[in-house]
């Protein structure tokens, strides 16, 4: 992947930059006694991978200071573009106990944070996850996960010092290990980096859903690039956690199409996720740029529903060039 001569680097290129800055920031705050913070990781991320990367950060958000959400967006060539909503998180060691803190439930509010986040990404119809900031492969030496990926033990999985994974896993996972949730989201969380990069081997989706829309059944078993494999590695791991929940995937109803969505038959089957996954994941997936996404690509200040709610937003340009 070197960077093409003239037309200087591409996403990929500043992806891996970003997260080679935050390896080094994360160790660097390890060795000298420390921890890295969520906020001061993206604003290290984004600041290296821009320019081509665009992103706005918005100060006004309530919550800034403790690290808001944020929006990203993959943006393809022709306009197809997919969504995220997206909390920062620290995987983070306690003994030998690896965790992610998601939250689980605050004193007098009966919704976990995670629930929270979900609700959240529902006026934007867009998918809600988090960005993990994971640390390096020394930081990482002592993580024990029984599941391979490959032949590589999971906390020597390259690149996945910042890693994204969907928030129904992190839900999911909550439930059924309490505090072992932190190392299941990390296992099933994948590279920012390489979540759109073509170097990856794109193996096919199974749904257990057998009525599927003939264009959506093409999507999850032939190779993707650009927006729609963000789309695609994001729903993996739910499609494999669904394959092993009993419940039947009978149904035959199909959720409210959303604007502008590339695919508008998609199945409500939920398992036993709290939304139904197929349709809270594919809302994001769409066939052109909401306004406010096409403002932070133009250099325009989005209005202020979008600036007072998120800690900012990101544009990953050109998705599909990736390489
Ligand atoms: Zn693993």
């Amino acid at each position: 992947m070197s960077e093409l001569s003239g037309y200087g680097p591409t996403p990929f290129d500043a992806l891996r930059r970003g997260r080679r800055a935050v390896d080094r920031l994360m160790a660097s705050m390890v060795d000298n006694g420390g921890m890295w913070r969520e906020v001061a990781a993206t604003q290290v991320l984004l600041s290296e991978a821009s320019p081509p990367i665009y992103f706005q950060e918005f100060t006004s958000a309530e919550e800034a200071a403790a690290g808001a959400d944020w929006m990203w967006w993959w943006v393809d060539r022709d306009g197809v573009c997919f969504g995220l909503l997206a909390q920062a998180k620290i995987l983070k060691v306690n003994g030998r106990q690896w965790t992610i803190d998601f939250g689980y439930r605050t004193k007098g509010d009966p919704r976990s944070q995670i629930t929270k986040l979900i609700k959240a990404a529902e006026p934007y119809q867009v998918p809600a996850a988090y960005i993990l900031y994971c640390g390096d492969r020394k930081y990482r030496a002592t993580l024990e996960c029984d599941r391979t990926h490959g032949s590589v033990l999971c906390r020597d999985r390259e690149r996945v010092g910042v890693s994204v994974v969907c928030a129904l896993v992190a839900q999911r996972d909550v439930s059924f290990y309490g505090k072992g949730a932190g190392l299941e989201a990390f296992h099933d969380a994948v590279p920012v980096e390489d979540i759109a990069s073509p170097a990856g081997v794109d193996n096919p989706v199974h749904s257990l859903v057998r009525e599927l829309d003939e264009e959506l059944a093409q999507f999850l078993v032939q190779p993707q690039s650009g927006a729609r494999r963000v789309a695609k590695e994001l729903l993996r791991p739910l499609e494999r956690i669904r394959r092993g929940q009993f419940s039947r995937a009978g149904t035959l109803e199909r959720a409210a199409p959303v604007a502008d969505a590339l695919f508008r038959d998609v199945p409500t089957d939920r398992g036993h996720f709290s939304v139904p996954y197929l349709a809270h994941v594919l809302r994001g997936l769409r066939t052109g740029v909401p306004d406010y996404v096409r403002d932070v690509m133009e250099g325009r200040t989005p209005p202020a529903w979008v600036t007072d709610r998120f800690g900012g937003i990101v544009v990953i340009p050109e998705a599909d060039t990736f390489g």
